[in-house]
């Protein structure tokens, strides 16, 4: 870590946006982060290759403020000509870090493309491009939502840090303790590489409903009926949502969590003072 960065090790993360408009406001956005001296930036990808143009170029523009950005990049659809053709375009604009993701096939999508998990891929850019990149790959505290039980989930994401990732980064959740299980089974396994807490600030229930539903995070009980409660009072709903993700990002740090990586759904504000209640 250099000496400029925020010593809670943080990381935000963007989705490209499809306007002038989102792209407008995603420059403030990045630019009110910054400030924070976060250790990357990273930029989602849709499977498929459905955004990747548009992740190419947020990644150019995120990147233009000297920090480290990071593109994430799926698997599932894609073949191995295309998947080559990525990576020598982000090593020669100077991309060293990844978030490497099997993704899910987009509705209406047949061709699952030739590698089927993400231990194929972090396998595939490590032979095709050596040390060249630092590769980051996604943690399941509560298990994805496919897998049949959390040993065989927790075997899969063994398999993808061996084949040469060199951190995690986890799916958000709420309950601290499946994220502190999920770190010591990992450890147990031998995994020794950083397992950075995502984490998700509570701005809109309908829609943290709906992400939880389909990503397999649980809302804690206590959780949904405050939020329910609230109704449209969206102040309420802000404010609420800051004081439980502010506990839960110091009990993780309080326990070891080795940073923070937030997604930002493209607002600073969020994020930014869940980072300044932690300071
Ligand atoms: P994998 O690690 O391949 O796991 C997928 C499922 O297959 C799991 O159930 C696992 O247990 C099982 N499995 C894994 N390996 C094997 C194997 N070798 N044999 C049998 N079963 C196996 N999605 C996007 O579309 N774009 C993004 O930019 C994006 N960014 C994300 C960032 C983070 C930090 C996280 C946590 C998720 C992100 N996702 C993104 C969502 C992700 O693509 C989905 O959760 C997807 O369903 C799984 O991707 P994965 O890389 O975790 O898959």
């Amino acid at each position: 870590m250099s000496k400029n960065e925020h010593p809670l090790g943080i990381s935000f993360e963007f989705f490209p946006p499809n306007t002038d408009a989102g792209r407008e406001k995603l420059m403030q956005t990045r630019d009110a982060l910054a400030e924070c001296k976060p250790h990357f930036f990273s930029v989602t990808y849709g499977a498929g290759g459905s955004t990747q143009a548009r992740t190419v170029d947020t990644v150019k523009q995120v990147s233009e403020c000297g920090i480290t950005t990071a593109p994430h990049l799926s698997c599932i659809g894609s073949d191995k000509g295309e998947l080559r053709a990525l990576l020598a375009m982000y090593r020669e604009r100077g991309i060293d870090s990844l978030v490497a993701l099997r993704g899910d096939l987009p509705s209406g999508m047949a061709s699952i493309g030739e590698l089927r998990y993400a231990n194929e891929l972090v396998e595939f850019i490590r032979a095709e491009t050596g040390d060249h990149f630092e590769i980051a790959v996604a943690a399941y505290p509560e298990s994805h939502p496919q897998a049949p039980s959390f040993d065989r989930d927790l075997e899969n994401f063994v398999r993808k840090m061996r084949a040469g990732a060199n951190l995690a980064i986890t799916q958000y959740f709420f309950n601290a303790d499946a994220y502190f299980h999920f770190v010591e089974r990992a450890r147990a396994l031998g995994i020794e590489a950083p397992i950075v807490p995502g984490i998700m600030p509570i701005t809109n229930y309908t829609k943290l409903a709906r992400f939880s539903d389909a990503c397999g995070a649980d809302i804690p009980r206590w959780i949904r009926k405050q939020l329910e409660a609230y109704g449209d009072d969206r102040e309420s709903i802000e404010a609420f949502g800051e004081e439980v993700v502010t506990r839960l990002c110091q009990r993780l740090l309080d326990g070891g969590a080795p940073g923070l990586h937030f997604y930002t759904l493209n607002q600073a504000p969020p994020s930014l003072r869940i980072v300044d209640n932690l300071a």
